[in-house]
C-alpha cells in the first residue's frame, strides 16, 4: 500500500521567485499570465444569501423531477446510501492510505460489490477503479490490445462499432490505437449480421456492443454474433453502461462477452456529475482477468488485500476507484438483493407503456423493428412531424422546458432522423410517464395549430434558446466570467 507523504511548505520557496520577494510587482512574469484587478462586488449576506439561493433554484435535477434522458439512466440515488456516506468511518478514510488490519469494512464491502458484479454479469474478475464508463472503455480496449500483442497478433488493428453505438465507443476505440469499422444496424433495429461477417477477419481485434442498443431492442441473434467474432479469433466487448433493461434477467457473460464496463453512476443508483466522479467497473472473462486495470480485491488468510493483476494495463485513476460511487452501487445490490430483475421488469414496463400511449400520434413514428418490444428507454423520430409543419426535436425537447419538464436526448442514436429518446428507469411512476405522453401530444396539436409560437420557446426558463453554434464551438463563445489569468480578462 501507498505510503502517506505529508507536503512540506518550502518557505523559502514560498516567498521567492526569481530572487524577488512576493507582491513585488516587478517579478517578471509574461503579460498573458498577469493577474488583473477583479472588481469584486460589495454586498451584505443577505444579498449573497439570495443570490445563491436563486441559482439554486435554477437547477434542475432527479431530486426536481424526472430526467428522462435516453442512454444516461437517471434514477433516484437513495438518500440511505448518502447518509452512509456521511459517516466518519467513511469520510475519513482512505483505503490507499490505510495501514494492514484497518478499513477491514471497506474492503470487505469492495470484495462483495466484485462478487455481485461478477455474478450479475458472468464475469470472472472485475475492477471497481475506472472512474467513467468511458474510462472502462478506453480499458477494455486497452487489454483486447494487450491480449492480442501477448498472443504475438499485434496485426489485429480494426475495431468493429455498429452504427448505433454510443460515441464513445468509436472514440475510445481509436484512442486505444484501433481503426474503427462501421456497420449498420438492420430494419428490425439489429446488427447487420451478413455485415458483420463481411468485415470481420483476422485484422479483427474485437466488437464493441450495446445490448440492449441505444434503440432498446436486443439482439436477436447475439449468440450468432459472438460465434462469428469469436471465429475470426476477435473479442466481444459490451457496453453495460445502461444494464437496466436485463439486469437480473439475462447477463453479458452468457451471451458470449469477453470484456465488460458498468456505469456504477447509471444502473446502479449512484448520482452523475454532482455527486462526485462517476464509476465505470470493468469486468473480464477467462484469460482477460488477467489484464484489468487497477487493483482487484482479494481475500487471503482472513484479510481482504488489494492486489494487481498480473498483466494489468496499469492503472487509469489514481487510487483505487471512486468509492461513494461503490457505497450506491452496493447499497442499491444489497436492497434489492434477488429481487434485482425487478429492475429490467420495471424499466421495461415503462418504457412500453409510455410507447403505447403515443400509438397514432400523428408525426411519430417508431423507427426500426416497429413491432418489436423495447427494454430499458425507446427512441422515436418526428421526421414526419418536421417534414408536414417544421417542428423539430429540438423544438419539441424546447416545448417540453417551457412546460417544465426535463427534456428527453435528442438527436441521438444518430441512426434515428429527428430523434427523442426516452428512459423513464424503474423509479419513476406511472403518473410522470402519463404526463409525458400528455405534453407530447399538445405539443404535436400545437405544431400543426402555431408552429411560430413554438418556434420561439423557451420564454419560461432562466436561459432562452441556446445558439447552437457557438455552443459547439466553445472557442468563439464570449466567457462571461474570467479569472484574472488572460491579458483581455477583464468582464466579470
Ligand atoms: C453513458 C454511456 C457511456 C459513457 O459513460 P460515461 O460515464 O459518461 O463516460 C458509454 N456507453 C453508453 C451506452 C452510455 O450510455
Amino acid at each position: 500500500m501507498m505510503e502517506f507523504r505529508q507536503a512540506k511548505w518550502d518557505e523559502k520557496l514560498l516567498f521567492e521567485y526569481k530572487g524577488k520577494e512576493m507582491g513585488n510587482s516587478e517579478i517578471d512574469l509574461p503579460e498573458g499570465v498577469r493577474r488583473v484587478k477583479l472588481p469584486f462586488p460589495n454586498l451584505s449576506e443577505l444579498e449573497v444569501l439570495r443570490h445563491f439561493t436563486r441559482l439554486t433554484e435554477m437547477t434542475y435535477g432527479i431530486d426536481v423531477g424526472p430526467v428522462p434522458l435516453g442512454s444516461c439512466t437517471m434514477k433516484y440515488n437513495p438518500r440511505i446510501a448518502a447518509k452512509i456516506l456521511q459517516s466518519d468511518k467513511i469520510r475519513n478514510m482512505h483505503p490507499e492510505l490505510l495501514k494492514v488490519g484497518e478499513g477491514r469494512g471497506i474492503l470487505k464491502m469492495m470484495y462483495d460489490l466484485q462478487e455481485w458484479l461478477k455474478d450479475a454479469t458472468g464475469m470472472d474478475a472485475c475492477s471497481l477503479q475506472p472512474p467513467a464508463g468511458a474510462s472502462g472503455e478506453l480499458s477494455g480496449v486497452l487489454m483486447i490490445k494487450s491480449y492480442h500483442i501477448d498472443n504475438g497478433e499485434n496485426w489485429r488493428d480494426e475495431m468493429i462499432v455498429p452504427d448505433s453505438a454510443h460515441g464513445s465507443n468509436p472514440a475510445s476505440s481509436s484512442m486505444g490505437g484501433f481503426r474503427v469499422i462501421r456497420i449498420q444496424t438492420d430494419d428490425r433495429g439489429n446488427i447487420d449480421l451478413e455485415a458483420l461477417k463481411a468485415v470481420s477477419s483476422n485484422r479483427t481485434a474485437g466488437l464493441m456492443l450495446t445490448n440492449p442498443n441505444t434503440l432498446g431492442l436486443f439482439e436477436e441473434r447475439i449468440l450468432e454474433i459472438a460465434e462469428v467474432v469469436h471465429s475470426y479469433g476477435g473479442l466481444l466487448y459490451y457496453d453495460g453502461a445502461n444494464l437496466n433493461g436485463i439486469l437480473g434477467i439475462s447477463r453479458p457473460g452468457d451471451m458470449g462477452f469477453d470484456i465488460i464496463h458498468l456505469n456504477l453512476h447509471k444502473t446502479f443508483s449512484a448520482p452523475h456529475g454532482g455527486g462526485g466522479p462517476g464509476a465505470g467497473v470493468v469486468c473480464a472473462k477467462g484469460k482477460l482477468a488477467s489484464y484489468l486495470p487497477g487493483y482487484i480485491v482479494e481475500k487471503a488468510g482472513g484479510e481482504y488485500i488489494l492486489k494487481t493483476p498480473e498483466k494489468s494495463i496499469g492503472s487509469v485513476l489514481s487510487t483505487i476507484g471512486n468509492l461513494p460511487g461503490m457505497v450506491y452501487a452496493y447499497v442499491f445490490l444489497l436492497a434489492y438483493g434477488e429481487d434485482i430483475w425487478k429492475v429490467a421488469v420495471h424499466s421495461t414496463l415503462n418504457t412500453n407503456y409510455f410507447l403505447s400511449l403515443l400509438r397514432d400520434l400523428k408525426g411519430v413514428t417508431l423507427p426500426f423493428g416497429t413491432d418489436r418490444f423495447r427494454k430499458h428507454e425507446t427512441v422515436i423520430s418526428l421526421k414526419h412531424l418536421t417534414e408536414e409543419t417544421g417542428i423539430t426535436a429540438e423544438d419539441a425537447a424546447k416545448f417540453l422546458l417551457e412546460k417544465g419538464l426535463h427534456a428527453p436526448t435528442i438527436y441521438f442514436p444518430l441512426i434515428v432522423e429527428e430523434a427523442m429518446m426516452f428512459e423513464f428507469t424503474e423509479t419513476e411512476s406511472k403518473e410522470v410517464i402519463e404526463i409525458y405522453a400528455e405534453a407530447l401530444k399538445e405539443l404535436i396539436e400545437a405544431s400543426y395549430r402555431e408552429p411560430k409560437t413554438l418556434k420561439g420557446l423557451p420564454t419560461a426558463t432562466s436561459s432562452r434558446r441556446l445558439d447552437l453554434v457557438r455552443a459547439n464551438h466553445p472557442q468563439t463563445m464570449k466567457p462571461s466570467i474570467v479569472y484574472g489569468v488572460r491579458g483581455e480578462g477583464k468582464e466579470v
